[in-house]
């Protein structure tokens, strides 16, 4: 079982040719609703996999909540451990977006009211499993977490988006740290472009008691990186037409293979090819591929 603790947003996404001036109201061009927030897309991308995964996160107990919990349902996601927190909004992400570039504005609402109730599943857990958190959420409960689910005998990942900086006491109970390019410039200040960049941070990241760490280089593929070998996965080529979720994707298939008891190396590779398969597709609920549709970019 794979252990999600993350955030659940509902993004409103408006498309429009003007941004409104002060005082200003405009007609958008179109207007979409979608479910996102980084720990619903990764939980979104494993499921697709077929992986056995329980989401642990929060909504408000508002409209937007319930619509939420019915989706999960409806994509047979289990919405037990899904904390409903009256009196807070649900997590919103008002995104507007003009010639393909996105203005976001963010409300955390329960995302970031959730209490260590939610951590409670961990408690009982049987050691064998793993345990995957994200950023967008209190840190202390991803700290918390951590430390359960270590002590509980789980393999443990984070992926640190959104970046942040002070990370030490964290580190020690990560068994793999995975970031995009920027994240892992603001947590060291090293912008990662090659492997001699990868293994420096490593170095300084080993010392705050990290043991493994995994780059996500866009369309420079990845690196992984521990204290006995450096792999590089060069990226497939192709024709992105939108890389929105190719992390989330990345993410998901990486755990999610690895959950399956795959080797790290097959692992790096399936989520190298889901995180293409990702960029091919407009959207996040589309850029999370099933197996074949993953087996088929690696077949090219
Ligand atoms: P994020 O979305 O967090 O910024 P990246 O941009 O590093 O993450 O993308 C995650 C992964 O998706 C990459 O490591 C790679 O495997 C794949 N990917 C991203 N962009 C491309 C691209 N243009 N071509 C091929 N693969 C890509």
């Amino acid at each position: 079982e794979i252990y999600v603790l993350g955030s659940i947003n509902v993004d409103l996404m408006f498309t429009v040719d003007n941004i409104p001036q002060a005082g200003e109201t405009l007609h958008g061009l179109d207007y979409l609703e979608n479910l996102g927030g980084k720990g619903l897309n990764q939980v979104r991308a494993m499921h697709e996999l077929g992986a056995k995964v329980v989401m642990l996160g929060a909504v408000g107990g508002d409209a937007m909540g319930e619509k939420v919990l019915a989706s999960l349902r409806g994509w047979g996601i289990s919405d037990n451990y899904i904390e409903v927190m009256s009196h807070v909004a649900t997590g919103l992400a008002c995104i507007i977006r003009m010639r393909a570039e996105n203005r976001i504005i963010l409300h955390a609402g329960a995302n970031f009211a959730m209490t260590e109730k939610v951590l409670s599943p961990l408690l009982a857990v049987k050691p064998g499993g793993f345990f995957l958190a994200q950023l967008e959420v209190p840190y202390s409960l991803v700290l918390m977490g951590m430390k359960v689910a270590k002590t509980n005998g789980l393999t443990t990942i984070l992926n640190l988006a959104p970046a942040r900086l002070d990370v030490q006491d964290i580190l020690p109970y990560v068994d793999y740290l995975i970031v995009n390019q920027r994240e892992l410039e603001l947590l060291t200040t090293i912008y990662p472009r090659e492997e001699v960049d990868v293994q420096l941070a490593f170095t300084q990241l080993r010392q705050l008691g990290l043991q493994r760490l995994v780059v996500t280089l866009g369309a420079g593929g990845v690196l992984y990186v521990d204290a006995y070998q450096t792999i590089f996965v060069p990226s497939y080529r192709i024709d992105a037409v939108d890389t929105t979720g190719a992390g989330d994707a990345f993410v998901g298939a990486f755990v999610a293979t690895l959950a399956q008891g795959s080797s790290m190396k097959d692992a790096l590779y399936f989520a190298n090819a889901a995180g293409a398969y990702a960029c091919l597709h407009v959207g996040v609920e589309q850029a999370m591929g099933k197996r074949e549709d993953i087996k088929a970019v690696m077949k090219g």
